[in-house]
């Protein structure tokens, strides 16, 4: 089991099967009397149960969490939560949902459970990403961080095998990253080291058994540390590359996470492959590029950018917006350097 206090978490942080079917237990301990179920349209019969789970302490279920978090859709939510006059917000779901919760902690201070059934990590941190007119911007406030996670492994065993191998590799993307965060200290890379390190030998084992509760466990435990670092150090070119492909391409959050790992890690690993060598090292290949490629393949992850609706012709201004504005990147950020990374992420092309 993760000490989770040991890595400098202030949460309260709870793994064990079972855990959302004793919900009005651990929500008795909070100082919460009327709590809002958030779910997505696709998870409203969870929320529904969790809802009958809360008895008297449900202060309703708002099941319309979408990706990238529309202010519209919180406006709503904000309008029915303010209705039903909740104190507490219990986000159920992936990423989507969890940034609904912090969305409303932001406009109405509500407190906020995190049931996460995906391995995005958007619990631990305390960033919010919401899209307005069409354009995401984002937030850090450390009060948008969730008072509390409960990570029940019979949650996230109904995640569909596709989802699995791209949200695990969306999560392993945090960790990589804060290898090189330029901000990044010996607990920041020990802490991605043991998400990394748990993925690789958690995600085959639910491969072969997506239902097992423990090595589904062992992947939320994964989840957890890549998470937790992301809210800890910067991210680079990756995290960037693939805001840029969602915010203004639509491209789904999770497989782009998966296609652009490996190209973003070669292009960077030129410039720091000593910090990136223990991705190597946990993954097996000649370098940390081809170790991700090739784990993301063996595993059946998409692996092409073309696949999910950029257009070859989008390649040019892809490459002109991830320029347009400077961030600090171990290696040089040049036009035409990431105009060839993402021809090769659109290609599926093997990383160089
Ligand atoms: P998601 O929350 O959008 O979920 C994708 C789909 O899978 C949804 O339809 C959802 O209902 C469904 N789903 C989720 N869990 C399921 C399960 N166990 N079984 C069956 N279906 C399930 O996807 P995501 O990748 O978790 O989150 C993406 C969003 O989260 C993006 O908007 C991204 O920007 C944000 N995010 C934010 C942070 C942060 O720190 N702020 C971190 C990571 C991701």
């Amino acid at each position: 089991m993760f000490d989770t206090a040991k890595y400098g978490s202030d949460q309260a942080v709870i793994f064990e099967a079972g855990l959302h079917r004793a919900l009005a237990r651990h929500v008795s301990v909070l100082d919460a009397n009327r709590v809002l179920v958030l779910t997505t349209p696709h998870q409203s019969d969870l929320g529904l149960e969790l809802a009958a789970q809360l008895g008297a302490k449900a202060a309703g279920v708002f099941c319309r969490a979408a990706m990238h978090t529309p202010v519209e859709v919180t406006e709503e939510a904000l309008a029915h939560l303010q209705d039903v006059g909740a104190d507490t917000v219990l986000a159920a779901g992936g990423g989507s949902t969890i940034g609904l919760g912090k969305a409303l902690a932001l406009r109405s201070g509500v407190t906020q459970i995190a049931l996460p059934t995906t391995y995005a990590g958007s619990e631990c941190t305390p960033i919010l990403g919401q899209t307005e007119t069409g354009v995401k911007t984002t937030i850090t406030d450390e009060n948008l961080r969730p008072a509390t996670v409960l990570y029940d492994p019979e949650l996230v065993a109904t995640l569909p095998v596709p989802l699995t191998v791209t949200s695990a590799l969306n999560a392993m993307a945090h960790a990589v990253e804060a290898l090189y965060a330029q901000d990044r200290n010996p607990q920041s890379t020990e802490l991605a080291l043991t998400g990394l390190r748990s993925f690789a030998g958690a995600l085959p084992r639910v491969l072969e058994d997506p239902a097992g509760l423990e090595a589904r466990l062992a992947t939320q435990q994964a989840a957890w540390a890549c998470g937790t670092v992301l809210g800890q150090v910067g991210m680079a070119l990756h995290h960037k590359l693939c805001h840029t492909l969602g915010g203004s391409f639509g491209l789904p959050h999770a497989e782009t996470h998966a296609i652009v790992l490996p190209h973003a890690t070669a292009y960077n690993a030129a410039a720091v492959p000593d910090l990136l060598a223990p991705v190597t090292g946990i993954f097996g290949g000649a370098d940390p590029a081809t170790a991700l490629w090739q784990f993301a393949k063996d595993h059946g992850a998409p692996m092409a950018l073309r696949d999910f609706g950029l257009a070859e012709a989008d390649l040019d201004r892809a490459a002109d917006l991830a320029v347009q504005n400077p961030y600090w990147n171990p290696n040089e950020i040049t036009r035409s350097g990431i105009r060839d990374l993402l021809a090769r992420a659109w290609g599926g092309d093997a990383p160089i």
